[in-house]
């Protein structure tokens, strides 16, 4: 199934023109190199570990199939901390003197850096994959650190991916973990998308929606045979992984993957959460852990009658654009993040009739929203029990947060991305202190922890 729907979506896709996942696919490696660039020479790029685990076997296999190839590229150890800037241009330079096509052997942030890389020296690429833990791979864009603020820099996807289930089951289990929590934020992703769809603020656009959220519920579904190191529930959340990155090439965006959940994660990461730690705090880690959060929020609107707002106090209680301003420094002190945020919380800031217009919509569609919020969703109790199952934390002491900056997190959130999310809602309807105070009073879903 997950491979037709992969073929699929190549047919769509503007960047990646071949995607092999299965076990052995290293095996393919040269005859994918072969086919998609012809007999432009290549260059493996790879750290020690991934040299070790996939690079060494890849460099062989490009080598016996008679490609041409560049001495490979080494990362000295402990680049990847963050995938800053210095790290792309490095390898920018590197390269500069010759004209091969990097084979970049990794995951997340060597992935990120050679992809940027590629694309400044005007070059496609091809990456072998070497573990399941973010659905990076087949997107658009790098996640890159530069004069400490991490930012998403536009550059294309690989034109080729390979996806070996055997190297990947080989991986750390805490990085599979992560690929998981990384999948599970797009049940709270497609949440949002489908408010911003309902309220007039950001369409759905039913392809790119069917590509991240077609295959979710499957490979979603066994995160404790995954954690077991079952090879088909890998395979399941590698397709979902790579899907989910399709969906973002086509749509041009990272909406269909990213919402709410993504907005902690990126507030956390900005401010250097577990980057002291060894591994660093994943990418995915954080996502999960802000899927149960957005989740526990999400229920909590449910319960409510949005049809019933008292349109006009709201409207007259609206923060004006200065106000709005400083109320994002007010929660921002990180320089570089405050001034981030205060452009992308103006970016999407309602004036007054904007926002009388949408409180509206919302009154009238309301009723119909929510059943669809209702099926797209899934209890934050669950989603936190399939977390903990996949072996990823489930609650804030465990990435190093206390509960009150877990607190404070929810309203912070929201200001560092223009994207409309289920925390625009929330602050947009007047509710949003009130929900949160739930979340955390005796009876609500953080409480008992939270106060523990
Ligand atoms: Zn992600």
């Amino acid at each position: 199934m997950g491979e037709e729907q992969i073929r699929a979506a190549l047919a769509e896709a503007t960047d990646t023109q071949d995607v092999v996942v299965g076990p052995g696919a290293l095996g393919e490696v040269a005859e994918v190199a072969g086919r998609r660039f012809g007999g432009r020479p290549l260059l493996v790029v790879a750290d020690a570990t991934t040299w070790r685990v996939a690079g060494e076997q890849v460099q062989r296999r490009l080598e016996a199939a008679g490609l041409a190839t560049e001495a490979p590229y080494r990362f000295p150890p402990d680049t990847f901390v963050l995938a800053d800037y210095t790290s792309v241009e490095r390898l920018r330079d590197a390269i500069a003197g010759h004209d091969a096509v990097p084979v970049a052997v990794g995951s997340g942030s060597l992935n990120d850096i050679v992809k940027r890389a590629a694309h400044e020296t005007g070059r496609p690429y091809l990456v072998v994959a070497t573990a399941a833990s973010m659905d990076g791979y087949t997107a658009f864009g790098a996640a890159i650190t530069r004069d400490g603020y991490k930012q998403t820099m536009t550059c294309p996807a690989p034109r080729a991916v390979v996806a070996d289930l055997e190297v990947l089951a080989g991986a750390p289990p805490d990085m599979t973990a992560s690929g998981y929590g990384d999948l599970l934020g797009k049940v709270t992703a497609g949440a949002d998308w489908l408010v911003a769809d309902a309220l007039g603020v950001e369409p759905v656009d039913p392809g790119a929606w069917e590509l991240a959220q077609g295959p979710l519920r499957e490979a979603i579904g066994r995160p404790r045979e995954l954690a077991g190191g079952d090879r088909d529930a890998l395979g399941r959340l590698v397709e979902g992984l790579v899907l989910s990155g399709l969906a973002m090439q086509a749509h041009a965006s990272s909406r269909p993957a990213s919402g709410a959940e993504h907005q902690f994660s990126h507030l956390w990461e900005m401010e250097g959460l577990g980057h002291d730690r060894r591994p660093p705090l994943s990418h995915g880690f954080k996502v999960g852990l802000g899927t149960v959060a957005v989740a526990a929020l999400y229920e909590r609107v449910l319960e409510r009658d949005l049809t019933a707002l008292d349109v006009e106090a709201q409207c007259r209680a609206w923060p004006g654009p200065e106000e709005a301003e400083a109320a994002v420094r007010a929660a921002h002190a990180t320089p570089g993040l405050a001034e981030a945020a205060v452009a992308e919380t103006m970016a999407k800031h309602a004036d007054a009739g904007i926002l009388r217009r949408r409180l509206e919509l919302l009154a009238d569609r309301w009723p119909a929203l929510r059943d669809r919020l209702a099926t797209q969703l899934l209890p934050a109790e669950r989603l936190r029990d399939m977390l903990r199952a996949a072996g990823c934390p489930t609650s804030a002491p465990e990435i190093g947060l206390s509960w009150p900056a877990f607190r404070d997190t929810y309203h912070r959130a929201r200001m560092i991305r223009r994207r409309y999310t289920v925390l625009d809602l929330a602050a947009e309807t007047g509710t949003f202190g009130e929900l949160v105070d739930e979340l955390f009073t005796p009876g609500g879903f953080w409480a008992g922890e939270a106060t523990a």
